[in-house]
């Protein structure tokens, strides 16, 4: 056998041992060890210091599409090493199936976050929050919300059952805000983390700073957190307590964010009875929810909440499917559930599973006979899936409290949906729920009913059983986290996510200085006019260049011909008596899309040049009717520029106002451009 890896800890931009031999970390299914771990020695007010000094501003200095492509070119990057993180990962007790949802979902999840990034985020480094508010009369005197980088550090410290999703889940928003992290991983698992962060450094991707790892204890690390830090938790309760009372985040109102333990519920619905479609899927989904990570999952079904009537067909069919679980070596064909993560970490499981059966009885598995399919039951953390059954659940306390951190869940009956509700709720609070049913009543009352309990809840049924997620899956355009119980912190949530490491600030002032903070044109703001702005290239465009259009009438002609021409004759533009009787109007109106159609005939610059295509409009309002006789005029206002950073053009958002002969506003939206960088191209031009 070779020797084991001493596992060294990344910061201030290099690797550092512990100074101790280290603790050995054992495979959890041979008992082999794998690892050394230790941190003694390393300064971490020192690494703690570097990624506010080196890592924070340089990822400040790029814009929110430069943080993006860094993310996608790392998570390529990893997603060409997966087969050596995998070998890896089976150390960890982790199946290949349950390597891909660490592996895969944590490198996916930070290639949605560079997508999202570059899709919803503007090229630029500060981030507006919502419309411009007027606080004055006279428009002289509005207010923006805008959001920017902490200045500090985010502070990761991760659970050991996710050691490569726990880390990139919660870097790649973070990188993408523009805030350094450091990386504490749990120690059972930290070997994985710590080839996965040799190679990200060995990638270069990183600015220097942008990310640091810690193998082992995090020592006097969370006296030195500042108000710009923020610190993220995933593990158990009664660490994350102690961690969110830690006197340094208590005094600088340290930004926390707790993921603990979550008793999460699964609803069946009394219209899923046995020989449904639902029943089938919902003993599928139980079954493997107990089984994938050999239960090992934040988000795995501890509770099953079925009508009383199919209780026992639904036992009896869990029970079956959980008998034909192969448990074994991970690396093995054949083996659907390896092992837990200790020997420590089983006896932690058979002592909640003592908890449960103080209020339940155990209707399959048995916590203290292992049988394995390969490996050895003694040396191995492997234990076979165990049911439980609470026949008096709202008497069964325990049930509600108790988080056996393995393959475990307990059935329990209800009687109406009230009752369901009621029983998931008993949670006080988890990470998801889901329910089972065909019935769009029963969907609407469960989801309603425990959705304040929750941040997710997934409903399941014969529609979108193909497609489906899941239950146990987080998601990196959806929030996870949840209230109460389950630590009261969201992470992910797509660019929520990535808010959680900004500063929101109130900005007030005038709309000229307000629109030089956020680069975003507003009204009031400083314009320009000289040559039509279709006539600019990105390089030449500047916010505030604006058109004011000839006017235009519009007559009855115009609109009884776009009536014919499109078949839009609705009777409000065609039928003078009906339209008078309608609330909203005097007499027959202009169609809304023909004043948008006359507004861009009034705006374009019709000669090839560098807009490329217009690919949509924005916040479309019919503001004012349009009578025939009245007169259009258009304003168009550069209002937002963001070049793209991997091609030759970029997205331009303009202001559009149309007004009539009275200065009303008619319409009102934004018209999405693309423009070239350049123009005449630079290939032409040289010719
Ligand atoms: P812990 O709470 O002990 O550890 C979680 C993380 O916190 C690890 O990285 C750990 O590091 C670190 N940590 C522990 N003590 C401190 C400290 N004083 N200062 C700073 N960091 C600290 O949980 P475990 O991972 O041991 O899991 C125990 C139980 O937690 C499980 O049995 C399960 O019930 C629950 N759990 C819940 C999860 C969830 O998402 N709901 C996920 C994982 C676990 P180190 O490993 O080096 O001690």
């Amino acid at each position: 056998m070779t020797s084991p890896r001493r596992l060294e800890s990344h910061v201030c931009g290099r690797w550092i041992p512990g100074e101790k031999p280290g603790q050995p970390l054992l495979d959890a299914a041979t008992g082999e060890t794998v690892a050394l771990i230790d941190s003694s020695g390393i300064d971490f007010a020192a690494a703690l210091a570097y990624g506010r000094e080196t890592g924070g501003p340089a990822l400040r200095r790029m814009t929110f599409h430069e943080r993006a492509a860094m993310l996608k070119a790392l998570g390529q990057a990893l997603m060409a090493l997966k087969d050596e993180f995998h070998a890896e990962s089976l150390h960890t007790g982790a199946t290949p199936g349950d390597g891909w949802i660490d592996i895969e979902g944590g490198i996916g999840t930070m290639l949605t976050f560079a997508s999202k990034g570059r899709r919803e985020l503007p090229n630029t480094r500060v981030l507006t929050d919502g419309a411009v508010e007027g606080l004055s009369r006279d428009g002289s005197f509005v207010g923006q919300h805008i959001l920017t980088p902490l200045e500090g550090v985010a502070v990761h410290i991760n659970a050991f059952n996710f050691p490569v999703w726990g880390m990139l889940e919660k870097i790649a928003p973070t990188l993408l805000a523009g805030v350094p992290c450091v990386v504490k991983p749990a120690s059972q698992s930290a070997y994985l983390t710590e080839l996965v962060m040799r190679r990200i450094v060995e990638t270069g991707i990183l600015p220097e700073g942008a990310l640091q790892l810690i193998c082992g204890s995090v020592g006097d690390l969370l006296d030195h957190v500042t108000g710009q830090d923020a610190v993220t938790f995933t593990g158990s309760a009664a660490t994350g307590r102690k961690l969110k009372a830690h006197p340094a985040v208590i005094a600088n109102s340290v930004r926390f964010t707790m993921e603990a333990d979550s008793l999460n519920a699964a609803i069946l619905g009394p219209d899923a009875v046995a020989g449904t479609p639902e029943f089938d899927l919902f003993v599928k989904e139980v079954a493997r929810e107990m089984t994938v990570k050999a239960g090992q999952k934040c988000t795995a079904i501890r509770r099953v909440i079925a009508p009383r009537g199919q209780v026992e067909a639904l036992v009896a069919a869990l029970g079956e499917r959980l008998a034909k679980t192969p448990v074994g070596l991970p690396g093995l064909e054949g083996t659907r559930m390896g092992a837990l993560a200790s020997l420590d970490q089983r006896e932690e499981v058979r002592a909640r599973i003592r908890d449960l059966q103080s209020v339940a009885e155990i209707v399959a598995g048995d916590p203290a006979m292992v049988r394995v399919a390969s490996g050895d039951a003694e040396t191995g953390a492997f234990l076979n899936p165990v049911l439980l059954h609470a026949a008096r659940p709202f008497e069964a306390a325990a049930v509600h409290e108790v988080e056996a951190f393995g393959p475990v869940s307990t059935v329990m009956p209800y009687d109406g949906i009230e009752e369901a509700v009621a029983l998931a709720k008993l949670g006080k609070g988890s990470l998801v729920s889901s329910v089972f049913t065909d019935d769009p009543r029963v969907a609407e009352e469960v989801v309603l009913g425990v959705a304040p309990f929750h941040g997710r809840v997934l409903i399941g049924n014969r529609a979108s059983a193909k497609s489906s997620t899941g239950h146990g899956s987080p998601l990196a355009p959806l929030v996870h986290g949840g209230p109460g119980r389950a630590g009261g912190g969201e992470e992910m949530g797509g660019i929520r996510g990535v808010t959680h490491y900004m500063q929101r600030t109130a900005v007030q002032g005038c709309p000229r200085l307000l629109s030089a903070v956020t680069g975003r044109w507003i009204e009031g703001a400083e314009v320009r006019h000289d040559v039509h702005p279709f006539r600019k290239s990105l390089a030449e465009l500047k916010i505030g260049d604006q058109l004011v259009t000839a006017a235009r009438e519009v007559t009855q002609a115009d609109v009884e011909h776009f009536a014919e021409f499109t078949g839009d004759t609705f009777y409000a533009h065609m039928d003078s008596d009906a339209a008078k009787a309608n609330p909203f109007f005097d007499d027959r109106v202009a169609h809304g899309y023909l004043i948008a159609s006359f507004a861009a005939g009034l705006f374009v610059e019709p000669n090839p040049g560098p807009v490329l295509a217009n690919y949509g409009v924005d916040n479309m309002r019919f503001l004012t009717p349009v009578y025939f006789g009245d007169t259009l005029q258009v304003r168009l206002t550069c209002k937002e520029i963001n070049p793209r950073e991997t091609a030759e053009h970029g997205e331009v958002r303009w202001d559009c106002q149309v007004t009539n002969q009275k200065g009303e506003v008619v319409a009102q939206y934004d018209v999405l451009t693309m423009v070239a960088k350049t123009w005449p191209a630079l290939a032409e031009a040289a010719e």
